[in-house]
């Protein structure tokens, strides 16, 4: 087999929210197999940007705050205008918010779902169209979760988000497969980030969780690089639709 068929070099990436946690891990591990990162998101990210210039690799940073899914094609169009056509999109900027379905309020399900799910759609439309203008083609990857498949406990609207990225994922690459758009998600399993800080504070949650892992360990945002350059290259040219889980096995338990 011909690795070469992985190597993103002269491939630009745009990834949001790449500053912290699994979009920095998918940001340098993107930019490790030579794609150029367009980094969007409302944190400045420092850390990324030094990381993927240690790589050799171009670096930009759009601001952008997902909340405000209508700001999609003004992303799109500064992610083009800092480093060119883009190639490969990442929505991976997410968030949670928890509390009991009895108490749960509609500021609570808005932003969470306006952030996971409607930018993601918005912000894949607008890239797309470029990618269908240039007859590019290119690669779209969505953040799923667990919560795509599970039902989870106090997260009404992020499963609700991640559920919906998952039936996403399937109606895009319908709709996009034939214009040479590659669109699949990589649903992780519990990784070591902000976004799961409550769960390890939480002794009884912690140990539960790690007991329920096959892989024995929470997962490190360098664990989804394998996957995630694998659907930006063309080694997954014939790959739609599908939602690949790095989890440790979880799934499988
Ligand atoms: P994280 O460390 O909290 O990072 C979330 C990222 O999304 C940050 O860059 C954050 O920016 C950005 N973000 C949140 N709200 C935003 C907004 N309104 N506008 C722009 N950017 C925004 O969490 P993570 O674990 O890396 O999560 C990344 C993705 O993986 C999310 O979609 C999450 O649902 C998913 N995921 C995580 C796990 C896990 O176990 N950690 C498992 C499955 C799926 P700020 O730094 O400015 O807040």
């Amino acid at each position: 087999m011909n690795l070469s068929m992985f190597n993103l070099e002269g491939k630009i990436a745009l990834v949001t929210g790449a500053n912290t946690g699994l979009g920095q891990g998918l940001a340098v591990g993107l930019a490790e197999a030579g794609a150029d990162i367009v980094a969007a998101g409302r944190s400045v990210p420092t850390e990324t940007e030094a990381a993927v210039k240690a790589l050799g690799r171009k670096f930009a940073f759009v601001p952008a705050d997902f909340s405000k899914p209508s700001i999609a094609g003004d992303v799109a169009a500064q992610a083009e205008a800092a480093l060119g056509p883009v190639d490969i999109l990442v929505n991976n900027a997410g968030m949670i918010k928890r509390n009991d379905a009895l108490e749960f309020t509609e500021a609570e399900w808005d932003e969470v779902m306006d952030v996971n799910l409607k930018s993601a759609f918005f912000l894949s439309q607008a890239v797309a169209r470029g990618m269908v203008a240039r007859k590019s083609g290119g690669k779209i990857i969505n953040i799923a979760s667990m919560l795509s498949f599970q039902g989870g406990i106090r997260v009404a609207s992020y499963t609700s988000s991640k559920s919906g990225i998952a039936g996403l994922t399937k109606l895009l690459a319908n709709e996009w497969a034939g214009h040479g758009i590659n669109v699949n998600a990589i649903a992780p399993g519990y990784f070591a980030t902000n976004n799961t800080d409550a769960l390890r504070a939480d002794e009884k949650r912690n140990t539960e969780i790690l007991a329920r892992i096959p892989a024995g360990r929470w997962g490190q945002p360098s664990d989804l690089a394998g996957a995630a350059v694998f659907l930006s290259s063309r080694a997954s040219d014939y790959v739609h639709g599908t939602i690949v889980a790095v989890d440790g096995g979880w799934l499988a338990r």
